[in-house]
């Protein structure tokens, strides 16, 4: 380590929580950016999304999970397996409860499997905005009778309420350590991600569910003078989904493109040439980032 770098820290936070508790809107108003899609519809984030927030000597590597059910086998299926990996690399889990619905007793089984004893579980109340100051510690109440959890906070991720208490027990509670990540890093990554998020999130908008939002989506982004060119490739796991995916004419990857050019733009402040393609990818092939 080089010396100035003996004060230095960083830890993995994991964002667990039922779908809706307000994970995704969380971690987007932390980073100021829109780095996940947020809806009212549940599962919409497929992978654990890494968001990273430093802050002088402080690093803290965020990572958003898939909605849980409290109804399916837990690490039997994909996305479980994603959040259990989340689980395995982060230093403190952030335990994430929407405060204005009710504690039933699937959820606390659920919330009993989330925790663990080897890390600092922190309870985060949600939506406080939406409850009485004392319903709000009656939830506190018996989640932490339930498990006694390192610390509790209460926030509105949409009003951006409480951040200031949460962020400064994470850099606390975040081990010494070298960044994972570098500035530029952090920057590059971000680009690419969010440009593949801006086109999954029309596909989302414009398919009615025929494309599964899982769908993989690769850009390559080559900055020429004033121009972006953007050439992204969405794989496909059927070779039926092609011809859904490209419309009559190729009017619904058109439709889809010209949203997505636009959103582009504005994100990036420059003219943006995009080139979509579609390819149907081998399920052989298929490997799952998080595994
Ligand atoms: P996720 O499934 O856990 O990622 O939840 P989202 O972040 O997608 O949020 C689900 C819904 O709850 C969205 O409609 C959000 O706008 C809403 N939401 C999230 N946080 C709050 C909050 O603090 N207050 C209120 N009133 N709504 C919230
Ligand atoms: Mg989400």
């Amino acid at each position: 380590m080089k010396k100035q770098e003996q004060n230095y820290k960083c830890g993995v936070v994991s964002i667990l929580g039922l779908p809706n508790s307000g994970k995704s809107t969380l971690i987007n108003n932390i980073l100021k950016k829109k780095i996940s899609i947020i809806s009212s519809k549940v599962q919409t984030t497929r992978n654990a999304v890494k968001g990273i927030l430093t802050n002088e000597k402080d690093q803290i590597i965020f990572i958003d999970t898939p909605g849980l059910s409290p109804t399916k086998s837990y690490l039997n299926r994909e996305m479980s397996k994603s959040i259990y990996n989340s689980l395995i690399q982060s230093n403190i889990n952030l335990i994430i409860f929407d405060s204005n619905t009710k504690i039933l007793q699937s959820k606390k089984n659920l919330f009993t499997k989330l925790i663990d004893k080897k890390k600092k579980n922190f309870l985060v109340l949600n939506k406080v905005d939406l409850v009485k100051k004392q319903d709000l510690l009656k939830i506190s109440k018996e989640l932490n009778d339930l498990y006694d959890f390192n610390e509790t906070f209460y926030i509105s991720a949409l009003r951006k309420t409480g951040f200031q208490e949460l962020l400064f027990h994470l850099r606390r509670n975040i081990p010494k350590g070298p960044w994972m990540y570098n500035n530029k890093e952090i920057t590059d990554q971000k680009q690419e991600f969010i440009i593949s998020e801006i086109t999954r999130e029309k596909i989302f908008h414009l398919m009615n569910q025929e494309i599964p939002y899982s769908v993989k989506i690769e850009s390559k982004i080559i900055n020429k003078n004033n121009i972006i060119k953007i050439f992204q490739t969405i794989f496909v796991n059927k070779k039926s989904q092609k011809p859904i995916l490209l419309g009559k004419n190729g009017d619904k990857i058109k439709k889809i493109g010209i949203r997505s050019r636009k959103d582009m733009e504005k994100k990036l402040n420059k003219k943006v040439y995009l080139d979509i393609l579609i390819s149907v990818e081998n399920k052989q092939q298929k490997n799952y980032e998080n595994n």
